[in-house]
């Protein structure tokens, strides 16, 4: 009677063993199940499908955005560019946008504080950032940044003078934001190379900050 407890425990050890044949998850079976016929058909160039994975994972990613951002700190006319039309500004980087796509670049100053959201889905600047982070995605996000800006900015560690205006900026399928933020103060003499290693995702997204410079290396 008093011993029901310790049978909750006897039934889960077998739960595991089924999945001891493969290494590989369902959709990673499904996933190659689909090339293998998609291939075989004649429907895709395995080549073309690893061009494209080597470019979510290496080409495509935050390390361009942030080299626009430490580009427009170093050169004042590439910065007047970025924000004149961000997405032909990018473009003479060598990383091109998806055709339709507009991408906006909005300047943080001393006196306002950019922060970008998409509240109908999950708009991104990928090509500048890569893929949103899941909190990008989420209702949370979503819904309170566009209600309280500076509370989201408080869970993300960002604290910002009360009188620095916060501007949220809504991302749709056809334009999407870029923060251009803050040169870090002491980095003076650095190069565009050190600088872009403090420019961080979130700074770019506005929900966080560039690094401090003493935080480089
Ligand atoms: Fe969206």
């Amino acid at each position: 009677m008093a011993g029901h407890d310790h049978h909750d425990h006897d039934h889960h050890h077998h739960d595991h063993d089924h999945a001891h044949g493969s290494e590989l998850s369902e959709t990673q079976l499904r996933v190659r199940a689909l090339e293998t016929v998609l291939t075989e058909k004649g429907y895709v160039d395995p080549k073309a499908l690893d061009a494209i994975v080597e470019a979510y994972e290496t080409r495509i990613g935050p390390h361009n955005g942030a080299r626009a951002v430490a580009k427009a700190w170093v050169d004042p006319a590439f910065k007047q560019a970025l924000l004149a039309d961000a997405t032909a500004a990018v473009g003479t980087l060598g990383f091109g946008s998806r055709v339709g796509d507009h991408l906006v670049a909005v300047e943080n100053t001393p006196t306002r504080h950019n922060m970008v959201v998409c509240t109908l889905c999950s708009c991104y600047p990928w090509e500048v950032l890569g893929l949103p982070p899941t909190w990008y995605k989420s209702a949370p996000y979503r819904s309170r940044t566009v209600i309280d800006p500076r509370g989201v900015l408080k869970d993300f560690g960002v604290t910002l003078p009360s009188d620095t205006e916060i501007r949220v900026w809504d991302s749709t399928a056809e334009t999407r934001f870029i923060v251009l933020p803050m040169r870090p103060a002491g980095t003076e003499s650095w190069s565009e190379d050190q600088l872009a290693e403090l420019v961080t995702r979130d700074s770019m997204i506005g929900t966080g900050l560039p690094k401090p410079p003493g935080a480089a290396r």
